[in-house]
C-alpha cells in the first residue's frame, strides 16, 4: 500500500494515529538536529519531522539529502505541532517519520513548484506537467472538472443525451479554415477535423434524438489571435420541436444552474436585447453590462453648428466617464493618443468636462455653448464630475472605436469586477454579413441558420437586412454561447446555399447528405454551443483560457512541450501519397 491517506487530510483529531503518505518533496528545512520536510500531493501539504531524539541517525541523514520533487513514501505517527500554521488545513499536526522510502528521484526542476513561481510562461509551458503540480494550475483544472460535471448533470437531468460524433469528417463551415487529415487508404483525399459537430447534431435531430448534447473538441485553423486555441471545447447542444424561446429558456436554465452551483448566486431573468440595440447602446454585439457608460448618439444636438468634423460624420456618439472631469490635460491627451492607436483607429476625440458647479469645459468651446453641452450631458447621462468622450465618423467604425474606449476605461476604473456576473441574450442577428473587401455576403452564424419568419423573400432584394433566428449568450463582455433555429426544409436550405454563392452542384457535393436527410421528415430544430474554455475561465474570474486547459498551445498554435507540429519522415509522406514542395 503506497498510502493510507493523503497529504491534505490529517487534522488534530488524527493525532497518535499511524499513517502512510506518498508524495513529492516540496521543501527540506535542515536545522542539524531536526529536519522538516514539506510533503505535497494533489490534496495539500503535510509537514514531516525527523529529529535526533526520536529518529534513527541514518534515517535523519537520508531525510537531509532529499532533493526537491523527489517522490517518497513515509510511515509515521501523527503528532501535535509545536508551532501551528493556521494558513494550511494540516497546520495543527506533523508526522513523525519512522520509515522513509525513495520511490523516484527528481532532477532539479527548471522552476520552483510553488504558487508564486520563478518560472516564466514559456518555461512553464515546456514543462507543463510540472506546472500542473502548482496550486494555481491544478485548482483551475479541478474547477473546470466541477463546471463540466455540473453541465453534464444538469443537461442529463433535463433529458439531454450525450452522443459522440466523429472527428474525421468533411468540412463544416463555421467561418474558419479546416484542419485536414490525409487519408492513406483513399489516395489524394482528405478528412477535415470538425469546426463544430453542426451537421451531425442536425442529423441526430432527423434521427429523432430530440435533445442532444456533447462536450466536444472542435478544430479551427484561424490566424493568430490572442487567447484563441486551434482546438477548443464546446458544450454543443441541439433540440427538436423547439422555437427560439424554448432554446433561450433551456440554456438560461443551464447558465443559472452553473452560477448557483459554482458561486451560490441566484440570477434573475437574463435581459434580452437585439443585435441592433446592442450595437447602438454599446457598439458591440457582446456588451459588458456590469457597468454603464452607454453610448449617447449626439447627431441631433452636435451637428449643424460650425464644427465640420461632426457635420460630415455619419455618427457622433459619446460616453460619460464617471469621475473623469478630474483628469488632467496630460491624462486626457494620453487617452486621445490611445484612441488614435492603429488598433483602435479613431482620428481624434472631443471631450467635455462636466464641472462640479454645473458648468462645462470642452475641447470644442469655440463651436458649442454651455446650452449645447448640457444637451450632450443629457444624452450621454453625464453627471457633474464626469468626462464626456465623443468620437465621430462612419457609423460602424465609430461604434467599434467607442466600444474599445468604453471597455478600456471600465478596465482602468476597476468596473469589470471578476466576481460579478452579468449575463444577457443578444437576439435577432443579421442573417448575412457583407465582406467589405470582396463584396460577397457570408452567413453571419452559419449557412444552416433560418431567417426570421416572413423574411425569406427579402433575401433577393435586401440581403443585408434579413434578420436571423440566431442568438448569442453574453457574459461579462464575452460571447459564451451562440446558436440558431435551423432551416429544416430542403428547398429553403437550397435557396440559402444559392444566396451564399454556391452553385447547386457545389451545394450538393458538400451538403447533399444534409439536404437528402431533410427529405425524410426533418423535425423543426435548433440549438446552441457554448465555448467551454471561455465559460470556465470567466466563471473562474479570469480571462485567459490557456490557464484552464491542461495542455494548451501557444499563440503560434504550437505545443512547445511535445514540440508539435513537427516534420514527418519521407516514408510517412509516401504512404499518404503526399509530396512536400517547400520551395
Ligand atoms: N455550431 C455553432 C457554432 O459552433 C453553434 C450552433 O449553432 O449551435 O458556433
Amino acid at each position: 500500500m503506497y498510502r493510507s491517506t493523503t497529504c491534505g487530510a490529517l487534522r488534530a483529531s488524527n493525532i497518535d494515529s499511524e499513517v502512510i503518505l506518498s508524495g513529492w518533496v516540496q521543501k527540506v528545512r535542515d536545522k542539524g538536529f531536526v529536519v522538516w520536510v514539506d510533503l505535497r500531493d494533489r490534496y495539500g501539504i503535510t509537514q514531516l519531522v525527523l529529529d535526533q531524539d526520536r529518529t534513527a541517525k541514518d534515517l535523519l541523514e537520508k531525510a537531509k539529502e532529499l532533493g526537491r520533487e523527489t517522490v517518497i513514501q513515509v510511515k509515521g505517527q501523527v503528532i501535535e505541532r509545536a508551532s501551528k500554521n493556521a494558513n494550511i488545513p494540516t497546520g495543527d499536526i506533523e508526522v513523525l517519520v519512522h520509515e522513509l522510502h525513495i520511490l523516484n528521484e527528481s532532477i532539479l526542476p527548471p522552476f520552483t513548484i510553488e504558487d508564486e513561481t520563478d518560472g516564466g510562461e514559456d518555461l512553464r509551458m515546456k514543462y507543463r506537467y510540472l506546472d500542473i503540480r502548482r496550486n494555481p494550475v491544478k485548482d483551475n483544472l479541478i474547477f473546470r472538472h466541477k463546471v463540466t460535471m455540473e453541465v453534464r448533470k444538469y443537461l442529463s437531468d433535463q433529458g439531454f443525451i450525450e452522443v459522440e460524433t466523429p472527428y474525421l469528417i468533411k468540412s463544416t463551415p463555421e467561418g474558419a479554415r479546416d484542419f485536414l487529415v490525409p487519408s492513406r487508404m483513399n489516395e489524394g483525399q482528405f478528412y477535415a477535423l470538425p469546426q463544430s459537430p453542426q451537421t451531425f447534431k442536425q442529423l441526430l435531430m432527423v434521427g429523432g434524438m430530440d435533445k442532444y448534447f456533447q462536450i466536444v473538441k472542435c478544430f479551427r485553423d484561424e490566424d493568430l489571435r490572442a487567447d484563441r486555441q486551434p482546438e477548443f471545447t464546446q458544450i454543443d447542444c441541439e433540440m427538436a420541436f423547439v422555437e427560439q424561446e424554448d432554446i433561450l429558456n433551456a440554456f438560461e436554465g443551464l447558465t443559472k444552474h452553473l452560477l448557483k452551483e459554482i458561486h451560490g448566486l441566484e440570477t434573475g431573468d437574463f435581459p434580452r436585447i437585439t443585435f441592433d440595440e446592442a450595437m447602438r447602446r454599446f457598439g458591440n454585439d457582446k456588451p459588458d453590462i456590469r457597468f454603464g457608460m452607454e453610448f449617447g448618439e449626439l447627431n441631433t444636438v452636435a451637428q449643424h453648428k460650425e464644427f465640420n468634423v461632426f457635420n460630415t460624420a455619419e455618427l457622433v456618439a459619446g460616453i460619460a466617464v464617471p469621475g473623469g472631469a478630474s483628469y488632467t490635460r496630460k491624462e486626457i491627451d494620453k487617452l486621445i493618443d490611445w484612441v488614435k492607436r492603429p488598433q483602435v483607429g479613431a482620428k481624434g476625440m472631443v471631450y467635455v468636462k462636466c464641472n462640479d458647479d454645473g458648468s462645462f469645459k470642452s475641447s470644442v468651446d469655440k463651436f458649442y455653448d454651455q446650452d449645447d453641452l448640457s444637451k450632450w450631458a443629457e444624452v450621454t447621462g453625464a453627471k457633474a464630475g464626469d468626462l464626456i468622450c465623443v468620437l465621430s465618423g462612419n457609423t460602424n467604425e465609430t461604434r467599434s472605436q467607442l466600444s474599445a474606449l468604453r471597455m478600456e476605461l471600465a478596465e482602468r476604473l476597476g468596473l469589470r469586477k471578476p466576481d460579478e456576473f452579468a449575463p444577457l441574450w443578444v437576439i435577432d442577428f443579421p442573417l448575412l454579413e457583407l465582406d467589405e473587401e470582396t463584396g460577397i455576403y457570408h452567413a453571419m452564424h452559419h449557412p444552416f441558420t433560418s431567417p426570421k419568419p416572413g423574411q425569406l423573400q427579402l433575401l433577393e432584394t435586401e440581403p443585408g437586412n434579413v434578420k436571423a433566428n440566431a442568438y448569442d449568450l453574453v457574459l461579462n463582455g464575452n460571447e459564451i454561447g451562440g446558436g440558431s433555429i435551423r432551416i429544416h426544409d430542403k428547398d429553403i436550405q437550397a435557396t440559402m446555399f444559392k444566396h451564399l454563392g454556391f452553385t447547386p452542384e457545389e451545394a450538393k457535393a458538400q451538403f447533399g447528405f444534409l439536404m437528402d436527410a431533410f427529405q425524410y421528415g426533418a423535425p423543426p430544430h435548433g440549438g446552441i454551443a457554448f465555448g467551454l474554455d471561455r465559460l470556465v475561465s470567466i466563471l473562474g474570474g479570469q480571462e485567459t483560457i490557456r490557464d484552464f486547459i491542461a495542455f494548451p498551445k501557444n499563440n503560434s498554435g504550437r505545443d512547445v512541450m511535445i514540440d508539435a507540429p513537427a516534420n514527418i519522415d519521407d516514408d510517412q509522406l509516401k504512404e499518404l501519397h503526399l509530396k512536400l514542395d517547400l520551395e
